[in-house]
């Protein structure tokens, strides 16, 4: 159970709302049953229920140790070309199983859909969704669903990562995995590693938006000889980086 840090205070843990229902009348825990709650900050908690009451039931926190639903040594945010229907909410389920630290989707030209101003209750939809996942997954962050931005305006971010990757479909000489081992003989990975990716929509990218993201530093890299669907691409190469880090 994710919990609020305003729900812990010193060694005690207060759970109400949707969580109570469920470890009472689903689970049917109480009085001296064990559960773990996360933070959400990547601790987790082992708490010894007290008896519930009607609303709510308390908690004595026993341990708390890192979540290990979370990799030490990688941080990866994917930066999605904002697909046709309702394919983002699996890219969101799937990527956040993956262990995916932040998803930003993006429109692009070729991007069958394009920002909206009314995007509110679309984000609010798909953050449930990555707070859903993250339960279920046992993540011990709920990995954040940024509003939209355009192509250009996410390479601002680029300042912030070790390294920024570009998945392209025409991309004909470097694979991902080279472009890792490239990386690793010219840095420092004896740390924790942010990376960006990018993903394109279901159109792919002009190759003009390539350039622009070479331009500013973006490395490309091609997938393998296949060309998979938008909502593939990104669960390949987050499979691929934990690979590579955790061996
Ligand atoms: N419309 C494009 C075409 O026909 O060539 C394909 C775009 S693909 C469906 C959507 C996105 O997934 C691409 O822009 C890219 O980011 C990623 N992708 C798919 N297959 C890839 C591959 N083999 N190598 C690198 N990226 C790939």
């Amino acid at each position: 159970f994710f919990v609020e840090l305003n729900q812990i205070s010193g060694d005690t843990v207060v759970i109400s709302g949707e969580d109570f229902k469920h470890i009472t009348k689903v689970l049917r825990l109480g009085n001296n049953d064990v559960i773990e709650v996360c933070d959400g900050q990547g601790i987790d908690y082992q708490v010894v229920l007290s008896t519930p009451g009607d609303q709510r039931v308390g908690g004595v926190i026993k341990n708390r140790y890192p979540s290990e639903g979370e990799n030490a040594d990688l941080s990866v945010t994917l930066f999605q070309g904002l697909p046709k229907g309702t394919k983002m909410e699996v890219i969101i389920q799937k990527c956040v199983e993956l262990g995916v630290t932040e998803i930003v989707p993006f429109s692009s030209q070729r991007a069958i859909t394009q920002i909206k101003d009314k995007q509110d209750k679309k984000i609010e939809r798909w953050q449930r969704i990555a707070y859903e996942a993250a339960k279920q997954s046992k993540r011990g962050i709920v990995p954040a669903v940024k509003n939209p931005c355009s192509l250009i305006n996410l390479l601002a971010a680029k300042a912030h990562y070790d390294v920024f990757f570009l998945a392209y479909e025409d991309e004909q000489k470097q694979s991902l995995k080279m472009a890792l081992d490239t990386f690793k003989k010219q840095n420092d990975v004896n740390k924790k590693l942010k990376i960006g990716v990018i993903i394109g929509p279901e159109g792919g990218f002009d190759p003009q938006e390539v350039e622009t993201c070479q331009a500013a530093g973006v490395v490309c890299v091609s997938l393998g000889k296949r060309i998979l669907r938008t909502e593939t691409a990104g669960m390949v190469v987050l499979s691929q980086l934990n690979f590579w880090r955790e061996g």
